[in-house]
């Protein structure tokens, strides 16, 4: 079989050419990295995790009417994405204060904000990915005024869902990053959701005790890791427990 020509790597996937024009395929590594890449590990069986975790909420976010680049799962690594026109901004929503947010401004980590804010960084890892505001994103054109209002639209949906899809399974959504792109239709022009929705971009609490679930187990050497990763498989039902046909739904906590 011919090999597969790659289209870009990551810091935590990889993308191929997809079989048809419009696709990709995007391959979930084990790779991890924070604080602008100074630190890396490999965490055995973080990419299959993340694959399967992000298939199951962007299909989620697709039933609700959210369109995402998702079209469908191709094996325990890789998924088949429709090909856009990223947006470099990194669109941030929060809903409890934690990280940067926390540093930033002095507010303790685990302090509910008084409604969810939404926060803009640019995508580039030679600056840090500095924050920026909507003034900066149009004035430069890295988005229109129109496009920024959709994100903005769509990340508080997207927040508003996924809230309380987490909550059900006892975990509270502390915040996240989503990546938006453009999708060339012929002569139109609209924007989907891209990238991932996993542990790798979310923090997630365990709504009892806040034990985080997440990288920052990563990010902070709190430990075991995967571990996080599965317990959020596994209260979302998606953690083949006998095999890959025991897939149960999500288990409700009270
Ligand atoms: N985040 C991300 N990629 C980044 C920066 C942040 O996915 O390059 C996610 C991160 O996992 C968290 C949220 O965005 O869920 C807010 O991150 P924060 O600004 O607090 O930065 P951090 O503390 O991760 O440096």
């Amino acid at each position: 079989m011919a090999r597969r020509k790659q289209v870009y790597e990551g810091k935590a996937k990889i993308l191929f050419e997809g079989p048809e024009s419009g696709t990709l395929i995007q391959y979930f590594k084990d790779d991890a990295t924070a604080f602008n890449n100074k630190k890396h590990a490999v965490i055995t069986g973080k990419g299959v995790l993340n694959n399967r975790i992000s298939e199951y909420l962007m299909l989620k976010l697709q039933d609700v009417g959210i369109p995402t680049h998702f079209v469908r799962r191709l094996n325990m690594r890789e998924q088949l994405i429709r090909e856009v026109e990223i947006i470099p901004i990194e669109v941030v929503i929060r809903n409890i204060a934690a990280g940067s947010m926390s540093k930033r401004l002095g507010i303790e980590e685990g302090t509910m904000l008084p409604r969810s804010i939404v926060e803009y960084y640019l995508k580039s890892d030679e600056l840090g990915d500095p924050m920026i505001t909507e003034e900066h994103i149009t004035a430069f054109g890295w988005a229109s005024y129109q496009e920024i209002d959709e994100i903005m639209s769509m990340a508080l949906r997207v927040n508003d869902f996924l809230s309380g899809l987490f909550l059900g399974v006892g975990l509270k959504l502390v915040d996240f990053k989503l990546e938006f792109g453009r999708l060339w239709e012929d002569e139109d022009m609209r924007i989907i959701l891209a990238d991932e929705i996993s542990p790798d971009n979310c923090r997630l609490w365990d709504v009892k005790t806040n034990e985080r679930l997440d990288k920052d187990r990563f990010r902070q050497d709190l430990g075991k890791v995967e571990e996080g990763y599965q317990e959020i498989a596994r209260r979302l039902g998606i953690l083949p427990e006998a095999g890959p046909r025991d897939m149960r739904g999500p288990e409700t906590i009270q």
